[in-house]
């Protein structure tokens, strides 16, 4: 069995700053990442927060160039999905995923998560033929129609202005009368003459044959159900952990958000979290870097110097 110093879990922002970090230390790395390297900011069309871009920067632009950067120290990187852990609380850490198992010295988990999805009727049925939960991926095939977002997050309105250089009109449906997202991005979607908003309603079903042509949504307020036609609705309701394979092996939460300390320990020893999938991250590009380089450096000390 192929072994490593350091087996990171996932390529997103997280992944790819630890592994960037632990390649850097001439640490045997092992990156297993089962979609695309850059996690979330691949399906961001436009990053403004992150340090160093002043005039922002595209997510897969980004996401490019830190998968280029982890590469060229040595990285190794695989599309693997991650199926399973075994002895974690071992010296040697196996990793079980589609293609094989590996054995780690040291295990970051950097798994990051996935959008919530409403679990309405119609919702995974007219999925791709008009529900979605990636603008930057789909928007173009709604280019001049009406669309929905569901959502009152700092997810909805940023996609949804993305939304709005491209669709003739979108509407954001938030389920309050107050949005939970950044002030910035208030004030500047209630500006944009092409976003419209329903406030207090919900959706509870998605209709349309072959593809979407209505939400059915109620108005919390009067309990109205009425159709509100829309070629797209675009789902940003937050986010879900991507730990269910660790069930039972690392601590988490109710929400399978993993606990780890300041140095991203997680109490096994030589077994870190990093990035959105760990408790009280703030989920935000800089902080999964941030995290990312922590746990690299504690595995590193932890490879070194023992606990
Ligand atoms: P979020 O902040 O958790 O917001 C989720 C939104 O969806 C809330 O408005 C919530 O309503 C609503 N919601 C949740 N469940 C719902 C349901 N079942 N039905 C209807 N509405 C529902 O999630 P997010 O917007 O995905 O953001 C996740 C994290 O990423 C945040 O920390 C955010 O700051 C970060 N992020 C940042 C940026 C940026 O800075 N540009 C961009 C994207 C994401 P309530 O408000 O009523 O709870």
């Amino acid at each position: 069995m192929e072994q490593f110093d350091v087996i990171i879990l996932g390529g997103g922002a997280a992944g790819l700053s630890a592994g960037l970090y632990s390649t850097r230390a001439m640490q045997k790395t092992l990156i297993l990442e089962k979609l695309g390297y850059g996690g979330q900011i691949l399906v961001t069309d436009e990053i403004e927060n992150y340090p160093g871009f002043p005039e922002g920067i595209k997510g897969p632009e980004l996401s490019i160039m830190m998968e280029k950067q982890t590469r060229r120290f040595g990285a190794d990187m695989r599309y693997e999905e991650v199926e399973g852990v075994e002895n974690l609380d071992q010296p040697l850490k196996l990793i079980h995923t589609s293609e094989g198992a590996y054995a780690g010295k040291t295990v970051i988990i950097a798994a990051g998560g996935s959008h919530k999805k409403l679990g309405v009727p119609g919702e995974d049925e007219l999925s791709g033929r008009g529900v979605s939960y990636c603008a930057v991926c789909d928007a173009n095939f709604f280019r001049g129609q009406d669309v929905v977002v569901v959502g009152g997050g700092d997810a909805a309105l940023d996609e949804g202005g993305y939304l709005s250089g491209i669709v003739n009109k979108v509407t954001v449906i938030h389920r309050r009368d107050e949005l939970r997202a950044s002030k910035i991005l208030q004030e500047r979607s209630l500006a944009n003459p092409k976003m419209d908003f329903l406030w207090s309603h919900v959706v509870e079903e998605f209709q349309g044959e072959p593809d979407l042509e209505n939400a059915l949504v109620r108005n919390l307020k009067t309990q109205e159900v009425y159709k509100y036609p829309a070629s797209g609705a675009f789902i940003y309701i937050g986010f879900e952990s991507n730990s269910g394979f660790l069930k039972g092996q690392v601590p988490m939460d109710e929400f399978g958000h993993i606990q780890t300390d300041i140095s991203m320990a997680t109490g096994i020893p030589g077994v870190y979290a990093c990035g959105d999938i760990r408790v009280n991250s703030d989920r935000q590009l800089g902080n999964a870097v941030g995290d990312g380089i922590t746990a690299a450096l504690s595995a590193y000390h932890y490879l070194t110097e023992g606990e």
